[in-house]
């Protein structure tokens, strides 16, 4: 007897997954739609990972500064108690507020700088970048040439991984390929990335949780 593996996914229903040490916050949920004018509206996800290091996951488009500045002050935050800025790629709708980070160091697809220092890393060779024990940022390809992902252990709902637009958002199984430079190294990733995560926070919708049911196949 054998077995296979079905995923199934289902809304977390929340912006908020509580931790220990790490907290992820969604301070601004991504969306992608057509208008009833035919106009393509769309922003990206903005994502808080608090713990011992203050971690922004996307910033957003340039019109996004209000909505993080309001949202860091609930959280007793300031732009410069942000540690790490990550951009999984570089669309102006996930980079657009990074000079409201003073102290930060920025990685922003798969280059690392603070200020004009770049630190080299070889993300290309598949090595991820460890923030901590509990935080590290991985090459995911394929929407555009050089994304990445952010994976944070040991939270409630157990590991959570912000994609970008590895996934654009929860059920988008035949829609994402129509926004990728190279779908088939995407979907290699997006494989990779439900196979790590209990949850997936996409690029353009809500979280969501990944469930596996391994299936006897008799
Ligand atoms: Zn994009």
């Amino acid at each position: 007897m054998s077995v296979t593996l079905k995923i199934r996914t289902q809304p977390i229903g929340s912006p908020v997954i509580h931790g220990n040490p790490y907290s992820v916050f969604v301070v601004k949920e991504g969306y992608a739609y057509t208008d009833k004018d035919g106009n393509m509206k769309a922003d990206g996800s903005i994502t808080l990972v608090k713990g011992q290091q203050v971690i922004l996951v996307d910033t957003g488009n340039p019109w996004d500064k209000g909505v993080i500045l309001q949202n860091l002050e609930t959280h007793g935050l300031e732009p410069k108690d942000i540690s790490f800025v990550v951009c999984t790629h570089g669309h102006s709708d996930h980079v657009g507020n990074l000079n409201l980070f003073p102290e930060a160091t920025f990685i922003v697809s798969y280059d690392i700088c603070k200020r004009d220092v770049y630190l080299s890393h070889d993300f290309r060779e598949g090595l991820p970048f460890k923030i901590d024990d509990y935080v590290e940022v991985f090459a995911t390809p394929g929407h555009c040439g050089s994304d990445v992902s952010v994976l944070v252990r040991g939270t409630e709902e157990g590991t959570v991984v912000v994609a970008g637009d590895l996934f654009e958002r929860e059920g988008d199984d035949g829609s994402w390929q129509l926004l990728s430079e190279n779908p088939e190294l995407q979907a290699k990733h997006r494989d990779k990335v439900q196979d790590v995560a209990d949850v997936i926070i996409p690029g353009h919708g809500a979280p969501f949780r990944v469930i596996k049911e391994y299936e006897p196949v008799l």
